[in-house]
Formats: C-alpha cells, structure tokens, sequence
C-alpha cells in the first residue's frame, strides 16, 4: 500500500507509508535528532540572475548568515548534468550505463543514503522535465518517503487536455503552472514548509526542485522574489527549525534559451555560474567550529555539483555521528570533489573537478566552438 486516505468531515488527508515513517520517528524518539536537510533548487537560474530577480530574498538570506559560494560552477549546459553529479555523484555518461544496468528506484541516489540512518525524505519537483532519473521521465517508484511529482504531473496533463486549438498560448501558461488558487511553485514551497513542520522532530531530508516556469522564461523569476522571501522567513522565525537544519538554496545551471540564449558570450558566463547559498546552524557552528570556517573559505573556491554531493555525504557523516562514521571509507576529499566542509584546494581547475571544457569559464578563450550547444 503506497497511501490512504484520512477523511475527517469535509477534509481529506493522504497519508503515504506510515509503517516506515513511524518506524522513523520512533527510532528517534529518545535520541538527540542530527541536523536535518533542506534544500530548495530553482532550475535555470544563474547567481547574477538570482541577484537581479530575487533581491528582498538574497537580503534575507544575507541578514542570516548564509554563506554564498560565489564560485559555484556548473557541470554542463542542461539539467541532467548537474543535477546527476548531485542526485548520484555521476557524470551523464556514467549514470546513462548505471541506467542501463539497475532499475531506477535501485539507484544509489542521495536520499537513500539519508533513508538508511532513519531519516523520513522527500523529492519534490514539478513538470515532466525536471531532475528525475530515468532521461527525466520520472521514477517508476517513489524515490522518497513522500513524492509529490505523479501528482503535478497529472494535473498538468489533465488541464493540457482541456485546452482548446483556440486557447490562447498565456492562458495555458497560467493555468498548467497552478494548483487551484495558487501557482505550482507556490504550492510546492507550501508543502515544503508543512513537511518541515510536520516532521520538525524526525529528522528530515527534504529536496524541492522548481523548474516551471523558470526554465521556459527567465524572466519569471522575479514573481517568486516574495513568496520565496516568505519561505526562508518562515524558516528563520521557526527556531526549533532553524536551529536544527541545514539549509540550502541552489540551481543548476543558467539560463540558455530566452535572453541569455546560448550563442552569447552572456549566455556561456551565465549557464555557468549558478547561485549556491547554505547556512549552517549555529549549534553545529559552535560543535565543530572547523566546519563553518571551511565553508567560509570556500566561499572563493572553485565548487561543483560533485563537491555538492561529497557535501551532503559529509554532512549525514558528522551531524549523525560524529565520533563514529556512517561510511566505512568515507574520505570528505578526493582528487576530483570535497566536502565544502574541508578546506578546498586552490589549485583546482576545470579539468581537475569534471567540468568539461566546453563549459569551463576559467582562463577560458572565447570562441564559438566553446559557447555553441
Ligand atoms: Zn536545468
């Protein structure tokens, strides 16, 4: 049984696999919870953009202390490039042969890492083409304890079909972006924030990925500026939150196709350098203080979603169990991606961190064989 539903007088409630999350919580019952894990992913969106489109959000999150890496480098013009290095620590040639091999849900993704030591986990994510395994056309099981995709995915579907051959091309952006009142990165940013409250004492690994319709056009960022600012308010005026959780606020990549099109040296720069913003608790600041000075250093080091991953791995490692590893060989740095909790090498370059060259803005020539996809 993958759900049921609670009907209480006019309210339904869908419930999914309460014997797992129960075992969850009563694992954690009587021991102190590790950080939980929270990261928000606006697709297509590059930091300079996220600058200019989200600024009463960035003043927020500047007003609490997330640490901003402004060398955050993406590996690759699209989605899947990136977001694999993250979900599976693989490049798309090495997750294209590990498809070919193992069913989806058997993947050795992030979440299952955080599902073995006790954690209750989502994935959410909008439209047909975000980060989802399986040539983005979705798990064949739900990757997490809750998986919100199916539904989205359905409802946009369901009100494609509606459409006339005479509607006009804005009213279908309005209406396959929305969920009744709301739109669908609203809504999403909502069940974000009720999962959190939901399982404050679990702890949680909780990923929102938000591609529509920032991926179709850049310019509608800046209508996510308040809600977002929103979001991240919540998170600060709940302490029991803030003060026990990771946050993360990410992208993938630039933008390639409305203004910054790819044929522009704009456009090379911009898919290149996405936003990567984390704010560390304090309690975990003042437990192991070399973690947050680390990161601050790193703040003007060359990062990858490689490093991303390594990080997340080294997060579960220390805020789990820090006297004893949860990884039998778990190394926070390698030759080619470290935790950006150790200190980062200054000597990196593309070629050493997998990033190809064609995508690669350091001492890079320009020339049109390097920007053209
Ligand atoms: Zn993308």
């Amino acid at each position: 049984m993958e759900m049921f539903a609670v009907v209480c007088s006019s309210s339904i409630n869908f419930e999914p696999k309460i014997p797992n999350i129960q075992r969850n919580l009563d694992f954690w019952k009587d021991q102190e919870n590790p950080a939980n894990i929270l990261i928000l992913d606006i697709d297509s969106i590059s930091r300079l953009h996220a600058h200019l489109s989200l600024p009463t959000t960035l003043s927020l999150l500047k007003a609490m202390n997330y640490l901003e890496f402004k060398g955050y480098h993406s590996t690759g013009a699209f989605t899947l490039k990136n977001c694999l290095p993250v979900l599976l620590r693989e490049a798309l040639a090495q997750q294209t042969e590990h498809q070919s091999q193992h069913e989806q849900h058997d993947c050795p993704l992030i979440r299952k890492f955080f599902h073995d030591q006790n954690f209750v986990t989502t994935f959410l994510e909008d439209g047909e083409g975000s980060c989802n395994w399986g040539g983005q056309g979705g798990f064949t099981a739900p990757p997490t304890d809750y998986y919100f995709q199916p539904m989205v995915k359905a409802l946009r579907a369901m009100r494609l079909a509606s459409f006339s051959p005479r509607t006009t091309w804005w009213t279908r952006e309005l209406y396959t972006n929305c969920m009744s009142s709301e739109s669908v990165p609203e809504f999403l940013l909502r069940y974000t924030r009720q999962f959190t409250e939901k399982f404050f004492n679990a702890p949680f690994f909780s990923f929102t990925w938000l591609a529509y319709p920032f991926h179709e056009n850049v310019f509608t960022l800046a209508s996510i500026d308040d809600p977002l600012k929103e979001f991240f308010q919540y998170l600060q005026e709940n302490t029991y939150l803030l003060d026990n959780t990771v946050i993360i606020f990410i992208s993938d990549h630039g933008d390639r196709t409305s203004f910054f099109q790819s044929a522009s040296i704009e456009g090379f720069i911009e898919r290149s350098l996405p936003p990567l913003f984390v704010r560390i608790p304090p309690k975990f600041r003042q437990a192991l203080p070399m973690i947050h000075i680390n990161a601050m250093k790193n703040t003007k080091q060359l990062v990858t979603p490689y490093d991303f991953h390594h990080t997340l791995l080294h997060a579960l490692n220390v805020f789990t169990s820090p006297e004893e590893s949860v990884f039998d060989s778990f190394s926070p740095s390698l030759s080619d991606r470290s935790s950006i909790f150790e200190e980062i090498s200054r000597d990196r370059d593309c070629e050493s961190v997998n990033i190809p060259l064609n995508n690669c803005v350091i001492l890079t020539v320009y020339t049109n064989e390097i920007i053209m996809y």
